[in-house]
């Protein structure tokens, strides 16, 4: 089988999912949110990032590059990104000695993954911990997924997958009876608002959610990032409610916006999309909020 990309993998985490847990980030999402803090997550290949205050100011990189695309400044050389657009030999990246410039994402088989998943076994027997699938759209990836996910249960290792759902149902399907948990991210109700905030509309990720609702409800805890000005009016959380109670799930986690992306859009030599001034959510209106949907019925947390 052919490798799939990851671009991090992160052990002992105690979020995203129960007890301890290895965070395996996939490469490569069919969405592009607009408050994204992972923007190295969203591109399907291995991409340049640049970390410029890492640069020692050698210029080893702008003789190593085949294209010309870094120019030389009084401090870290600036990449022509339109010039570099990642160039396959990602060359700039291996004679840099301070690590300002990086290769971000790795190709991976699948058994190599669960390998090093599985050096922290005992830990997750101890705490009710696992392995969480995240990205990225882990689902983008199904047959590296099914086969990790696969090896996992083989060995004994619970399994939680968080995804923004949009994805063929058949690969939902096909993953469901490997998977323990599903994170499962909802951001707008409104299609076309959703296609505005993401790039795609949200009737596939709807139709996949109401399956999965019909068919394993206990595995599924709803996220829903807020973001202050994009989509948190009441009418926003009144409809997020209806559409969980009309499908009969109860347990939601909230993620709190925080602006912690903006330095690697840079970075990525991308813009931004998000409104300038989004804030991070502060703490008495995320109280609010869970008190809102407690008193729906449902069971809210903080993520
Ligand atoms: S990724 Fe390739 S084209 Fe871009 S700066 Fe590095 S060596 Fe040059
Ligand atoms: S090789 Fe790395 S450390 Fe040297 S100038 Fe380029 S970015 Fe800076």
């Amino acid at each position: 089988m052919a490798p799939g990309l990851l671009f991090d993998l992160q052990p002992y985490a105690v979020h995203d999912g129960p007890g301890i847990r290895t965070l395996v980030f996939m490469k490569g999402c069919p969405l592009a949110c607009a408050w994204c803090c992972n923007p190295e997550s969203q591109a399907f290949k291995v991409e340049l990032r640049q970390v410029p205050e890492h640069c020692l100011g050698c210029h080893r990189c702008l003789a190593a590059c085949p294209s010309a695309a870094l120019v030389a400044t009084e401090g870290a050389p600036a990449p022509d990104w339109a010039a570099c657009a990642s160039c396959a030999s990602l060359a700039c990246t291996t004679v840099c000695p301070g690590g300002a410039l990086v290769a971000v994402g790795r190709p991976v088989h699948a058994e190599a993954v669960v390998e090093e998943v599985a050096r922290d076994a005992d830990f997750f027997r101890n705490s009710g911990g696992g392995v969480t699938f995240s990205g990225g759209e882990p689902l983008a990836q199904p047959a590296f997924l099914e086969a990790m996910l696969r090896a996992c249960r083989e060995r004994g290792i619970a399994t939680a997958v968080e995804t923004c759902g949009h994805a063929p149902l058949q690969d939902v399907q096909a993953c469901e009876p490997l998977v323990d948990l599903f994170l499962y991210d909802l951001k707008v109700m409104d299609p076309e608002r959703h296609a505005a905030l993401t790039g795609q509309d949200n009737r596939r990720i709807l139709a996949n959610l109401q399956w999965l609702a019909a068919h394993a409800p206990e595995k599924v805890v709803i996220r829903h990032a807020v973001i202050p000005g994009l989509n948190d009016d009441p009418a926003d959380h009144e409809a997020l409610a209806d559409g969980m109670l009309s499908l009969g799930l109860k347990r939601l986690d909230l993620e709190p916006y925080h602006p912690l992306g903006e330095p690697k859009y840079e970075g990525l030599g991308r813009c931004r999309s998000c409104t300038p001034d989004a804030q991070a959510l502060d703490e008495a209106r995320l109280a609010a909020l869970v008190a809102y949907f407690n008193g729906r019925g449902l069971s809210c947390e903080v993520a």
